[in-house]
């Protein structure tokens, strides 16, 4: 299976719009961050996690010429905002597979109305294929996927598990019952915001410490702010077998 991080950063993403943060300008590739997504191709299948507002640069950035669906992990602007983009694959491919929890279904509906409009729809406009998911596993290709539980403050989040490869993002507590449908993953991703803490996201020091629980040959952190630090630093205090994801960065497991 192989995994592309195809966005890394916090919700506005690095550099942010007029900031003259030191990493915001930064010239290193890594410290150039687009809202998180990954993507994940196994056999002939390719599904994505998210739909950000970078979406579509995500897509022309790494090529990619179908898809077979998306996973939500919660209806938060950059994470699905990006959702009208998927038009070239639906005129080529026909409806859009999307997997989602009957609470991020409903803000897609709200959000955007015209793709659900069943009278006089624009013909432009894409046509998903919703799956309704809940906390049990389901089917993507021939893999099982295991949604885990986290909390964003007070909002449920979805993790997936595929196989040996665990995704969260969006992660300030995950109850030990969700925490124990990660054992024995090979590569875990997680958040890690920023050193200080936040109200709604794990600090670098708790996903250290979440890592650590979870105890996975390798971990990947995500969802960074520029407030983390320059690429080039962060790495150097991290762990031996924990990594900085970054833009672009393709994995294989
Ligand atoms: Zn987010």
């Amino acid at each position: 299976m192989d995994i592309t991080f195809l966005g890394t950063g916090t919700s506005q993403g690095i550099p942010i719009i007029g900031s003259d943060h030191p990493v915001c300008l930064s010239n290193d590739p890594r410290d150039k961050r687009l809202r998180v997504s990954i993507l994940v191709e196994w056999d002939n299948f390719t599904y994505v996690v998210d739909c950000g507002p970078d979406f579509r640069q995500q897509m022309l950035a790494n090529n990619v010429s179908k898809i077979d669906g998306i996973l939500f992990t919660h209806e938060h602007n950059d994470h699905i905002i990006g959702l009208d983009d998927v038009r070239p694959f639906y005129f080529k491919q026909g409806d859009i597979s999307v997997y989602a929890h009957q609470r991020v279904i409903k803000a897609l509906k709200k959000r955007f109305d015209y793709v659900f409009e069943t009278v006089n729809k624009y013909p432009g406009a894409p046509s998903l294929d919703v799956k309704e998911i809940n906390d049990n596993p389901f089917k993507i290709g021939n893999l099982e996927v295991i949604p885990v539980n986290v909390l964003h403050h007070k909002l449920q989040v979805y993790g997936f598990r595929f196989g040996d490869f665990a995704y969260i993002t969006d992660a300030k507590t995950i109850a030990e019952e969700e925490i124990a449908k990660l054992k024995g993953v090979k590569v875990l991703t997680v958040n890690a915001l920023r050193k200080e803490p936040h109200l709604s996201h794990f600090n670098l020091e708790e996903a250290l410490a979440f890592i650590k629980k979870v105890n996975p040959e390798k971990a990947y952190l995500t969802h960074v702010s520029h407030l983390l630090g320059f690429h080039k630093d962060v790495e150097k205090e991290l762990p031996t077998n924990v990594f900085l994801a970054y833009d672009n960065l393709k994995i294989t497991i």
